[in-house]
């Protein structure tokens, strides 16, 4: 098990699209455990995805509940899967679309609203190449959008609308 160094903006291997998972193997599972590992170490963060450390494959990790948990006034409508391990997902379904505040531990200076749809349905592998569909809204629904945006090589700021969407902050919480 290992913690990974997080590249973080402007690293040019950040927009690199990352190619599919094809072997279901032993490294892909050491690789799900070090980007748990690795998520754990950012406070507050709800997601992972394997650009992020360098590895340009569609593998992402989205757990919000410790943020759920801890505020259930302000996100009292996400829908809360647990940890959802994402290989190869895909977005079949979108409904609604809201406008919520994002950051990244790839973006440690800046906090933007993106607009997102409310409500996705996603398939996707799991590490065991088992294939699975969830329904998620809310602010689930957010994580998985922004995680999967790591593997098509985006960025939050890519989609922040205006420079006035994006705030500064002192320190990443
Ligand atoms: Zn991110």
């Amino acid at each position: 098990m290992a913690v990974l160094e997080i590249l973080t903006y402007p690293d040019t291997r950040l927009s690199d699209p990352a190619l599919p998972v094809t072997d279901f193997n032993r490294s892909l599972v050491q690789l799900v455990v070090d980007l748990q590992e690795t998520m754990l170490v950012g406070p507050g963060a709800v997601g992972i995805a394997a650009p992020q450390v360098g590895v340009a494959q569609r593998v992402a990790i989205v757990d919000v509940s410790p943020v759920l948990e801890g505020d259930r006034n302000r996100k009292p409508k996400s829908s809360r899967n647990g940890r959802l391990v994402l290989i190869n997902p895909e977005i079949v379904e979108r409904d609604g679309e809201v406008t919520g505040r994002e950051g990244c531990l790839s973006v440690p200076d800046y906090t933007g609203n993106v607009l997102r749809a409310d409500a996705i349905r996603v398939q996707a592998s799991n590490e065991l190449g088992e294939s699975r569909e969830y329904h998620c809204h809310g602010f689930e629904s957010r994580a998985i959008q922004h995680e999967i945006d790591h593997l098509d090589g985006k960025l939050f700021l890519d989609r922040v609308m205006s420079p006035r969407e994006l705030f500064r902050r002192k320190a990443y919480k």
